[in-house]
C-alpha cells in the first residue's frame, strides 16, 4: 500500500526534473548566448574563420563541439555586441557587407592601420569626462590583483569594465577566473593573444592569427564569450598585424591613460590586474573611493566600450 501511495509523487518529481532539464537546456543551449560568462565545459573539435552575414549579424566563426552542438559566433553590426547562436537556427547567409556602424569602424581602422584609443581619432572636450576602464590579464604565475575587482564590485554603479584575457593566464589560473566570474561585474571580455609575444617582427601573420584564435578557443572552453575587441601585447603593433585583424573582424583598442596621468575626454584607462602592478591597483582603489565618496560629483563618468564607439561614430559624422 505504501508503495502505491508514493507513486504519484514520484511521477510528479520526475516530471519536474524533466521540465527543469528542458528549461535549463533551452536557456543555455537553444537561445543565442550573449552573457560574457556562461557554464564552462565546451570541448571544441573544429574552429573556422568566416565572414558571412545573416541580417544584422556578421558571422565570423564556426565552432563545432564534441557534445554541445555546432555554433556560430556573431557580432551584431549595429551594436557591436557579440554572441553564439546554434548553426541550425541560421539559414541563407550572404556575403554582402551592409554599411553599418561595425563596417564603418573596421573601415576606419583598415584605412589608418592604427588601434583605437590613442587619440588619433578626434574627441571633443566635455565635462564630466568620459572614461573607458580596461584591464589586461597578461600571462604570469603571480596571484592576480583581487583588490581591483573588489573595489569595482564595491562601487559597482555605472562601472563597466573591458578585460583583455591572455590564453596563458586563463589556462594557468582557473581559480582566479572563477573568482572574477562570481563578482557579477559589468564585464566585457577582450582578446590579448595566447602567449603575449611582443609583436616586433618575431612572428608571422599566420602565427599571429593562431595566437588570437587559440585564445578565443580557450576563452570559449572556459565559459568566456569573446567580444570583438583586441589589445596588442604591450600595446606594440605593426601594420601587417592590423591587416590580420581586419581579416578576423576584430577592433584593436589601445590605452592612453594610466593611474597618475591626466585623462582627457574619452580616455581609455588601463589598470593591470594580473598581480604585476599592485601599486597601480592601490592608487586605483583610492581614486575610486575618493570619486564615489565625495559629495561633489566626480569629474568623470565610466562608459562602456560600446558607448565609446557610438560616440566615435557620432563625432566623426558631425565633422564630415
Ligand atoms: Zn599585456
Amino acid at each position: 500500500m505504501e508503495e502505491e501511495k508514493k507513486l504519484p509523487r514520484n511521477v510528479f518529481v520526475l516530471a519536474l526534473i524533466a521540465f527543469l532539464f528542458l528549461f535549463i537546456y533551452s536557456v543555455f543551449f537553444a537561445l543565442p548566448l550573449t552573457n560574457t560568462f556562461f557554464p564552462e565545459g565546451l570541448e571544441i573539435t573544429s574552429y573556422k574563420i568566416l565572414n558571412d552575414y545573416y541580417g544584422r549579424l556578421l558571422i565570423t566563426r564556426e565552432i563545432k563541439t564534441k557534445e554541445n552542438g555546432d555554433w556560430y559566433y556573431y557580432i551584431d553590426v549595429d551594436t557591436l555586441h557579440s554572441g553564439l547562436i546554434e548553426t541550425s537556427r541560421i539559414k541563407n547567409k550572404t556575403n554582402i557587407r551592409p554599411k553599418s556602424p561595425l563596417s564603418e569602424i573596421l573601415a576606419f581602422q583598415k584605412e589608418r592601420l592604427t588601434p583605437y584609443g590613442n587619440f588619433s581619432e578626434k574627441h571633443s572636450a566635455a565635462s564630466p569626462k568620459n572614461i573607458v576602464l580596461t584591464s589586461d590579464l597578461c600571462p604570469t604565475s603571480k596571484e592576480y590583483d583581487r583588490l581591483f575587482y573588489e573595489s569595482i564590485a564595491e562601487h559597482q554603479t555605472n562601472i563597466s569594465l573591458l578585460v583583455f584575457f591572455s590564453g596563458r593566464w586563463i589556462a594557468r589560473h582557473p581559480q582566479y577566473l572563477k573568482e572574477i566570474k562570481e563578482k557579477g561585474l559589468a564585464l566585457v571580455a577582450g582578446n590579448h593573444t595566447d602567449h603575449h609575444i611582443i609583436l616586433t617582427n618575431r612572428i608571422t601573420k599566420e602565427d599571429f592569427i593562431s595566437e588570437i584564435t587559440n585564445t578565443e578557443k580557450i576563452m570559449l572552453e572556459n565559459g568566456i564569450l569573446p567580444s570583438c575587441f583586441f589589445r596588442f601585447p604591450a600595446l606594440v603593433y605593426k601594420k601587417e598585424y592590423m591587416e590580420a585583424l581586419d581579416q578576423l573582424n576584430l577592433i584593436a583598442v589601445n590605452a592612453n591613460a594610466w593611474m597618475g596621468t591626466k585623462a582627457k575626454n574619452w580616455s581609455v584607462l588601463l589598470v593591470h590586474s594580473n598581480g604585476c602592478a599592485s601599486s597601480e591597483v592601490r592608487v586605483f582603489k583610492k581614486f575610486l573611493d575618493r570619486a564615489f565618496e565625495e559629495k561633489n560629483q566626480p569629474d568623470f563618468v565610466f562608459q562602456d566600450i560600446f558607448a565609446y564607439f557610438q560616440n566615435f561614430l557620432k563625432e566623426s559624422s558631425s565633422t564630415n
